[in-house]
């Protein structure tokens, strides 16, 4: 088996959530008391969320790379950036290191095209929603159309991530508010909608709506489980 190395605690509740996913992947692949061969450096979230309120994605890439290069001294086989958003300094990250990142988009673009969607909705931090990194990947690389909610429902999905969601707090109203914003994604022609930030599949669930959803830490995780079995 592979190790799997792992820049997390952007936020810790979604590390969380991969490390859960990640070892029943493992469980469920290989059976018995197997579990998955992890090195897992984790951030003090509210260093990193200062520096990208302020812009400084330097200091972040800084950061970012050192951790990732003392995982691969550690012996990880990949890594992956357990956050959509930290993706902004991906290239960057992988310039610093030898072992692959396994791009969450990229994991994301794979699950979508498999499943023939063409247009799709994207909720996440507004850096995710608003610049190009994302969107420009999945049209470059998987030839799939992103819409965006309007400028008034990505403040109001931003803040709900930052103020509620990475910090564990789950209310009905913000999850009324994210179903809206779906369906008016799906209005605007969305085959589907992303939950292109690792907390948001902690607050909405398949069930809670009839768009369907790409969980991204969920797949995200699936598919390193494959690469590290
Ligand atoms: N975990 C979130 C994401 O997937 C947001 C926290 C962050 O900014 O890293 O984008």
């Amino acid at each position: 088996m592979k190790t799997i190395g792992m820049l997390g605690g952007m936020s810790w509740e979604s590390t969380l959530s991969y490390y859960k996913a990640i070892n029943e992947g493992v469980k469920q692949s290989l059976g018995g008391l197997h579990s998955a061969k992890i090195v897992l450096y984790s951030f003090d979230f509210a260093e990193i969320e200062d520096l990208q309120h302020r812009g400084d994605w330097t200091k972040t890439v800084e950061i970012l790379s050192g951790a990732a290069q003392a995982i691969e001294r550690a012996g990880a086989d990949f890594l992956i950036i357990c956050t959509n958003t930290m993706h902004i300094i991906a290239r960057e990250i992988q310039e610093r290191i030898d072992i692959p990142i396994v791009h969450i988009a990229d994991a994301t673009g794979n699950a979508l095209k498999k499943d023939g969607i063409n247009v799709v909705g994207l909720l996440g931090t507004r850096f995710t929603m608003e610049q190009p990194f994302y969107k420009d990947k999945l049209k470059e690389d998987f030839g799939i159309k992103t819409l965006v909610p309007e400028e008034a429902e990505r403040k109001i999905v931003h803040d709900i991530i930052y103020h509620e969601l990475c910090l564990g707090v789950i209310k009905q109203d913000s999850k009324t508010a994210f179903l809206k914003v779906i369906e008016n994604l799906k209005e605007q022609g969305a085959e589907a909608v992303i939950l292109g930030c690792t907390e948001i599949a902690l607050l909405i669930k398949q069930a809670d709506t009839e768009v369907p959803l790409y969980d991204t830490t969920a797949i995200h995780a699936a598919s390193v489980v494959e690469l590290a079995v």
